[in-house]
């Protein structure tokens, strides 16, 4: 069994920042869960499929194989051998897995791949579900969140900083209804396990936040 370290949180908590960060201090592989998700979405999409339609989601997933790699040590996802991390962060590909991933038949799709992970390796797997079910016995549990206010204030800020166009009250709103989303699932739904350690980033700078975690580590 690898070293496993979970960091889970609400949408723009920072975690991949901060468990990409812990990751290189420690020398172990990040895994990025909400990635996989985003993965299988490309695959939907693809197919021509609306979020809404909970029975084509589940057919898909049958002829779906994703895979994960790394390229001078950034995660690459593989959907049916095709790599498509550049489509990641599309903004249909993120509602899409925001929906998707409460399908049962998209979760158990996804959930070897990522506990086999873990067995063979040290990571720093982030995501929504993993303290509480991908990796229940993990070392370190984090739970990572921060205000609405602040979540939606740094997304802003980064789109704007890449030069795209946003309005900060649609982020709120959109942070918002994800949250509510991954919160009220019936299967996995987002919640701080009893174990984990709580870290509110709201006023902390990115170096206390990965000094706080790498201080909980062996
Ligand atoms: O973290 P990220 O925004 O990339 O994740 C995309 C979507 O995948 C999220 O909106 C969330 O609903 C879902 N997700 C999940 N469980 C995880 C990781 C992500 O349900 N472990």
């Amino acid at each position: 069994m690898g070293y496993n370290i979970a960091i889970d949180g609400p949408a723009g908590a920072g975690k991949s920042t901060i468990a990409k960060l812990v990751a290189k201090e420690k020398g172990y592989i990040y895994v990025d869960t909400g990635a996989m998700y985003r993965g299988l979405a490309i695959h939907f999409l693809k197919k021509g499929i609306q979020p809404d339609e909970k029975e084509k989601i589940i057919d898909a997933c049958k002829d779906a194989e994703v895979s994960i790699g790394y390229e001078d040590g950034a995660q690459q996802i593989y959907l049916n051998g095709e790599n498509i991390t550049s489509m990641l962060r599309e903004e249909a590909v993120g509602n899409m897995a925001s929906i998707s991933s409460a399908v049962p038949e998209v979760r158990a799709k996804l959930l070897d791949l990522q506990r086999n992970l873990a067995k063979e390796k040290d990571v720093v797997m982030d995501g929504r579900d993993i303290g509480t079910h991908v990796l229940p016995n993990a070392d370190v549990k984090i739970y990572l969140t921060a205000s609405v206010e602040c979540r939606a204030n740094r997304r802003f800020k980064e789109l704007r900083e890449k030069g795209i166009e946003c309005n900060y009250d649609e982020i709120a709103q959109d942070i918002q209804e994800r949250d509510t989303r991954d919160m009220n699932r019936e299967i996995a739904p987002l919640k701080k396990a009893d174990d984990a350690v709580l870290v509110d980033s709201s006023d902390m700078t990115i170096e206390e936040v990965v000094k706080a975690i790498t201080g909980l580590c062996r």
